[in-house]
C-alpha cells in the first residue's frame, strides 16, 4: 500500500470503528495510525484493538502506527439527584468534597487538591466552557462561586480550570493502570494528556523505558508557556484544540496551532493537528466548506499528522471522513502554492552530520529530479531528521526494526519499510533500489539517493550518501 500524500491521517477508533472489517476500510481509505482514546476504551478493548490492527497489518504489510491516548487528570463534577439542575446567572454555587448528589447550590468535585489550590478570581468552565463559574471565597475544602455564563449543569461534566496550576503530574492512577497494560501491549506511541510542565514528560519516560515514544498534548496555557521545553522532552507533539480552545480564548487557538507546528518542525519532532476538523461529518456524508479549509491549513503548514476523533470514533461516516481528509490533503499538496508555503518554513540544518547528509540528499534528489530519499535508519532519528527537511521526493524508511517503522509511521513524507540490515555496501544499493522499485516508487532507469552509516550497523552515524540507478530487473545499477 503505497500513498500519494506527505501528511499523514491519524484515525481514532471507537464504536463505530472497531471491527476488523472496518478498521481495514480505514486503512484502505487512508488512514496510517490509530489512536485508542483510554478514556472510553477497557484494557480489554484495547487489547483486541491493537490484535485486529495488528492483523490489518500483516495482510498488507506497510507498518501501521498505534498510538494509546492516556486520559491525564481531566476533571469532572460528581452527579445530580435529578441528573441536572438549572442555574440562574449571578447566583452562587458551591464545589465541595462532599460525594451526596448534588442540587441546584452544589455539587461535588471529586478532586481535593483542585480545590485546595484554585484562589479567589479563578475561572472554572464547566462542559467545555458552556457554564462559567468565578470562584469568590475558598477554605481550601470547597469553593463558592458565583454563576457568570450558562444555565445548566449535569452529571459528570468536565471542569477546566485555565487559571490554576495542577500540583499534580501528569498521571492519574488510572493513567498509570492503563500506561502498564498499553505497554505491555506494545503500543508504538503514548499521547500524554493534560501535560502542563516538562517534569510530567519524565515521570512517564522512566516508565516507559523506551518501549513506545512519547506524544505531548498541548492542551493547558501552562504548557504553552513552558513550549520549547516540553518540545525538547518530547517524541512528538499534538496540538489538542479542543480542550486548548476551553482552556484559552478560542480566538487565540489558530496563531497557537501556526506557533506549536512551527516549532516542532523546527526541532524535527512530529507535530499532529487535532479535533473537530471534519466534525460535521459525524452525522453528515459531506463536510463544511470550512472544515475542508481548517484541514488544508494543517497541511500546508507542513503538520505530521492530521487527526480525527468522534469523526471516525463514533461518527455515521467514519470510512467518509477519512477519504475526504485524504483527498483534501492529496489536493492541497497538488496545488503550486503548495512546495512554496512549505519551504518558507524550512530551518536550516543543524551542525551534525546527519543534518548536512539530509539537507545535502533533499538538494542532490530535488536538483537531479531523483525518484526517491531512501534512508537507512535504525532507531529513526535519520529518519526523522531527513523528514524534517520537507523534501519534495518521498522518503523511503529502511528499518531493521518493525518498532521504528511503526512509529515512523506518523511522520510527514515517509514510506517505511522493514528489511534486514544489509550485508555490504553492494547489498545495501540493492535493497535500496529493489525496495524502491517494488513498491512502486520508481521504474528502471529511474535514479534514487541513498544514505546510510558506513561501517553498516553502527548507530547513529550517517555519513554516506549514494546516488544509484534503478537496473532493468529493478537492482541496483551504476
Ligand atoms: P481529547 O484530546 O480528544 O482527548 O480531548 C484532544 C483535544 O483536546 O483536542
Ligand atoms: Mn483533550
Amino acid at each position: 500500500m503505497k500513498r500519494s500524500r506527505k501528511v499523514k491521517i491519524l484515525a481514532t477508533l471507537g464504536p463505530a470503528s472497531s471491527d476488523e472489517a472496518m478498521i481495514r476500510r480505514l486503512f484502505e481509505a487512508g488512514a496510517d495510525v490509530f489512536r485508542i482514546n483510554m478514556s472510553h476504551t477497557d484494557h480489554d478493548l484495547m487489547r483486541t484493538l491493537v490484535a485486529r490492527i495488528r492483523a490489518v497489518e500483516k495482510a498488507d504489510g506497510r507498518p501501521i502506527g498505534i498510538l494509546a491516548d492516556l486520559q491525564g487528570p481531566k476533571l469532572r463534577v460528581g452527579k445530580f439527584a435529578d441528573g441536572k439542575v438549572s442555574l440562574t446567572i449571578g447566583q452562587s454555587f458551591t464545589l465541595d468534597g462532599d460525594p451526596e448528589p448534588g442540587n441546584q447550590n452544589r455539587v461535588q468535585l471529586p478532586h481535593p487538591e483542585i480545590l485546595s489550590s484554585v484562589e479567589v478570581g479563578h475561572r472554572l468552565l464547566v462542559d467545555d466552557g458552556k457554564l462559567q463559574l468565578i470562584v469568590e471565597a475558598t477554605d481550601g475544602t470547597s469553593v463558592r462561586t458565583r454563576v457568570v455564563a450558562g444555565t445548566s449543569i449535569s452529571d459528570r461534566k468536565g471542569v477546566s480550570v485555565p487559571d490554576t496550576t495542577l500540583p499534580v503530574g501528569a498521571l492519574t492512577e488510572k493513567d498509570r493502570r492503563d500506561l502498564d497494560a498499553v505497554l505491555a501491549t506494545g503500543v508504538d506511541w503514548i499521547a500524554l494528556s493534560f501535560i502542563q510542565r516538562p517534569e510530567d514528560l519524565a515521570e512517564v519516560r522512566k516508565i516507559a523505558r523506551g518501549r513506545a515514544a512519547l506524544m505531548s498534548k498541548i492542551e493547558k496555557p501552562q504548557a504553552v508557556t513552558r513550549l520549547s521545553e516540553i518540545i525538547e522532552l518530547s517524541d512528538a507533539l499534538m496540538v489538542a484544540r479542543g480542550d486548548l480552545g476551553v482552556e484559552m480564548p478560542i480566538e487565540k487557538v489558530p496563531g497557537i496551532q501556526k506557533q506549536i507546528t512551527r516549532a516542532a518542525r523546527r526541532a524535527g519532532k512530529p507535530v499532529v493537528v487535532a479535533t473537530q476538523m471534519l466534525e460535521s461529518m459525524i452525522s453528515s456524508p459531506v463536510p463544511t466548506r470550512a472544515e475542508v479549509s481548517d484541514v488544508s491549513i494543517a497541511v500546508f503548514e507542513g503538520a505530521d499528522a492530521i487527526m480525527l476523533s468522534a469523526e471516525s470514533a463514533a461518527g455515521q461516516y467514519p470510512v467518509e471522513a477519512v477519504s475526504m481528509m485524504n483527498s483534501i490533503a492529496e489536493e492541497v499538496e497538488r496545488d503550486p502554492t503548495y512546495p512554496g508555503i512549505i519551504n518558507a518554513q524550512r530551518s536550516e540544518p543543524e551542525a551534525t552530520g546527519a543534518d548536512a547528509i539530509a539537507a545535502a540528499a533533499r538538494q542532490i534528489a530535488e536538483t537531479l529530479d531523483l525518484s526517491a530519499i531512501v534512508t537507512y535508519t535504525a532507531s529513526g532519528t535519520t529518519g526523522l531528521r531527513a523528514a524534517r527537511e520537507r523534501p519534495r521526493v518521498p522518503i523511503i524508511a529502511l528499518s531493521p526494526v518493525v518498532h521504528t517503522a511503526r512509529r515512523l509511521s506518523l511522520v510527514w513524507g515517509m514510506h517505511c519499510v522493514v528489511t534486514e540490515d544489509a550485508e555490504d555496501l553492494d547489498d545495501m544499493v540493492d535493497r535500496a533500489c529493489r525496495i524502491t522499485y517494488e513498491e512502486k516508487f520508481a521504474n528502471p532507469g529511474d535514479r534514487v539517493i541513498i544514505t546510510a552509516g558506513v561501517p553498516l550497523r553502527t548507530p547513529g552515524a550517517t555519513n554516506m550518501l549514494r546516488i544509484a540507478y534503478i537496473g532493468s530487473d529493478g537492482l541496483g545499477g551504476l
